[in-house]
């Protein structure tokens, strides 16, 4: 797997080269964040966090994740209109964690009222790692699917271009033509668009619904742009401008500042701390209303680590794809080993298990955003804390992927350049929208490589762990 530019990693004066271009080729091409103290001011910004140098990807993997895309797309949909499977699969977690049960309470709420919403559009990113088996081979493994408010598709589109730019000043020209064009941003707006259109008001605007801190402006200004270009007006507001100026009309059209909304872009509303009684207050309003809710609040729900969980339970793909045989080989193929905690024999049993051999696993509560997951020593404290509490259910266990490092530099604001061992996660977004019963999307929409060092168990890149990247296939 090693990548074609082995060579020059350990030549210094290059390497130090190729970074300054390298950063000045990110702003130019606009991979940026605003930046930790000042989170909510453009006036200074710098270069999101990105690799030096592409990682190599199997392309043999890479296609997989590519062609799995479609069948997830309609595995989410599927489990987001089953309200039978959402009750059964959450029920002992509703009881243990307060987050995952006020969504599920408003999503039984939104039910009994009745859907007012006909269009649905969803975006999602799944995201892998290339395990390494016992005989060396990589093998894609899911390591979880992200529902709501999945991002980097904007700033992943424009990595590409400072890649090629950096094999290029490495005397690498030949690799660099090879780097693939990817542009989630433009197939993430198309869906939004669509749905815009379907909801049918010429007058209606997009509303972008953001978070109180917003380092990660310009990863959205990205899809915006792409609105503004198809003549869509988008609009930015906080769940606070939701509690105090949104409105229903009788016929549950979503009015805000006296603009219609047709589509609300969720890229809040993912982790408990966005919210307090008045946000919930507003995120109950726009899931009663009629606009286009991505996603709505079931869909959210089919994100859980408690869903991803069930899904690899014997038979339950084929309860919720019924006939799509070659689909649901596709999407089991992908499946790492996923455990319940749930209390009973089974739960006890893989509790003890990952007790005795904490490493083998992964304890994941019902979170989003990085950071939150359990490993090794801790893993095993926690667990054994909780091993006979109905506590327990508010985790799951997942089998440790291990994938095979590479050497890369990191490149972070005020951070010195130094060489790390690296793994990478490939995420791949899909979009898909559909009328009442019928489905008039379908895609995958582009790619999004994110690479850390392997001392960091977990985290993202707005956590401040995973850099930006571009696979190279290989
Ligand atoms: P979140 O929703 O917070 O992003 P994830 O399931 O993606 O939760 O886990 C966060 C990070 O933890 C991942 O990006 C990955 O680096 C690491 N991780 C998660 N699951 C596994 C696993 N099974 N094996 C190895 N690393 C994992
Ligand atoms: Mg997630
Ligand atoms: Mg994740």
């Amino acid at each position: 797997m090693a990548a074609p530019w082995e060579d020059v990693l350990r030549d210094e004066a290059a390497i130090q080269e190729a970074a300054s271009v390298a950063v000045d080729a990110a702003l130019l091409e606009g991979v940026l964040m605003r930046t930790e103290r000042e989170p909510n001011a453009s006036d200074v910004v710098n270069y999101a966090p990105f690799t030096l140098l592409p990682s190599a990807v199997p392309s043999t993997l890479f296609e997989q994740a590519y062609a799995v895309q479609q069948d997830f797309n309609l595995l989410v949909d599927a489990i987001s209109q089953n309200k039978e499977f959402l009750e059964h699969t959450l029920a002992s977690t509703i009881k243990v964690d307060d987050f995952t049960a006020q969504l599920f309470r408003i999503h039984m709420q939104v039910l009994e009222e009745g859907l007012a919403q006909s269009v649905f559009l969803g975006i999602n990113r799944s995201d892998y790692m290339f395990d390494c088996g016992v005989d060396g081979t990589p093998a894609l493994k899911q390591i979880e699917i992200n529902t709501i408010a999945a991002s980097f598709g904007g700033l992943t589109s424009r990595t590409a271009a400072v890649h090629g730019r950096v094999l290029k000043v490495l005397g690498k020209s030949e690799e660099a033509s090879r780097l693939l064009p990817n542009n989630p941003s433009k197939g993430l707006a198309l869906g939004i668009a669509k749905a815009w259109e379907l909801y049918g008001s010429q007058s209606a605007v997009v509303m972008f619904l953001v978070e109180e801190v917003q380092r990660n402006i310009f990863d959205q200004r990205c899809v915006e742009n792409e609105l503004w270009n198809r003549n869509i007006r988008v609009i930015r507001k906080r769940f606070r401008d939701v509690f105090e100026k949104g409105s229903l009309d009788d016929a549950k059209r979503l009015y805000i500042d006296g603009q219609e909304v047709a589509v609300v872009y969720y890229r809040e509303g993912y982790v408990p701390k966005n919210y307090d009684q008045q946000n919930w207050e507003a995120r109950l309003l726009l899931e009663r209303s009629r606009a286009v809710k991505c996603p709505d609040i079931a869909t959210q729900l089919a994100g859980t680590k408690k869903v991803q969980q069930e899904l690899s339970r014997p038979g339950t793909l084929e309860r919720l794809l019924p006939g799509r045989t070659e689909a649901i080989a596709r999407i089991r193929a992908t499946f790492a080993g996923l455990y319940s905690l749930d209390m009973g024999e089974e739960g006890d049993k893989i509790a003890a298990t990952a007790i005795a051999d904490p490493d083998r696993f992964v304890l994941k509560p019902q979170r989003e955003g990085g950071g939150n997951n359990l490993y090794g020593e801790e893993l095993r404290q926690v667990l054994e804390k909780i091993r006979d509490s109905p506590e327990r259910t508010s985790y799951i266990l997942m089998d440790k992927i291990k994938p095979q490092p590479a050497m890369n530099y990191l490149l972070r604001a005020h951070s010195p350049l130094q060489v790390s061992e690296c793994i990478s996660e490939l995420g791949i977004f899909g979009v898909y929208v559909r009328q009442d019963k019928e489905m008039v999307m379908n895609k995958a929409a582009g790619h999004l490589l994110r690479t850390k060092a392997i001392e960091h168990a977990d985290g993202g890149v707005a956590a401040g762990v995973a850099v930006l990247d571009s696979p190279y296939l290989v």
